[in-house]
């Protein structure tokens, strides 16, 4: 039954009704057999007299353009915004560069001693991201690091990261790749702002580069 709406309340649903559809038509993109709704939503781009917000109006003829019921959901159905999100979950990186500055310093003897992780350069405050998904199992001081955060990883190794400003997670917090966790600081034996970053296995810490570059990310190379 049409509903007798005014003219701004229906172009405010039809842009509604479009992003709708065509958060549908990204999901037929994305390999589900949803043509028919995104046809449906092509009509209603190209024709301005649809069911709802042609009621109260007359709007101006569309050349080659008849009037159509259009059928368009009134809802995105939990089905899509399933598929929707299992989609971004399949999709999303699982390796995650922890800071936006570059490689300072590599793995390995460094002034007569063992450097056990990766620095990265960058500025007091800048965001540090998990760098992958995992849980948190210490965050609080730590002797050489100022302050730390060990993280249990995806894959059995456990995160180090150090030096840190402010670390914004507690034990127990359940991480995804990408987080926030912490910011950069110079605490500890630091000489300047940076992040330190190591990843260890049973048998003591590994080379994060290989380790990072074997899940698909090139952190790049220090000059050092
Ligand atoms: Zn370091």
């Amino acid at each position: 039954m049409p509903v007798t709406v005014p003219l701004s309340t229906g172009r405010v649903i039809r842009r509604y009704r479009a992003a709708a559809t065509r958060a549908v038509a990204v999901t037929a993109i994305a390999g589900c057999s949803l043509s028919v709704l995104a046809a449906a939503d092509q009509q209603t781009e190209s024709n301005p007299t649809d069911t709802l917000a042609a009621a109260p109006v007359q709007a101006a003829p569309v050349a080659n353009a008849a009037p159509v019921a259009v059928q368009v959901p009134e809802f995105v159905p939990p089905q899509v915004t399933d598929l929707l999100n299992s989609f971004a979950q399949d999709h999303r990186p699982r390796t995650v560069r922890p800071v936006a500055g570059p490689l300072s310093s590599g793995f390995g003897m460094r002034w007569g001693a063992m450097h056990a992780g990766l620095d990265f350069a960058d500025g007091f405050g800048a965001p540090i991201a998990a760098v992958t998904d995992g849980t948190v199992i210490e965050a609080g001081p730590a002797s050489g690091f100022g302050l730390w955060v060990r993280v249990q990883q995806d894959d059995g190794t456990i995160g180090v990261y150090g030096h840190m400003q402010d670390i914004l997670v507690h034990v127990g917090q359940q991480l995804r790749a990408g987080d926030v966790i912490a910011t950069v600081g110079s605490r500890g034996y630091s000489t300047g702002p940076h992040l330190h970053y190591e990843v260890h296995t049973d048998a003591g810490p590994i080379d994060p580069h290989p380790w990072l570059a074997g899940r698909g990310l090139d952190v790049g190379y220090s000059q050092d």
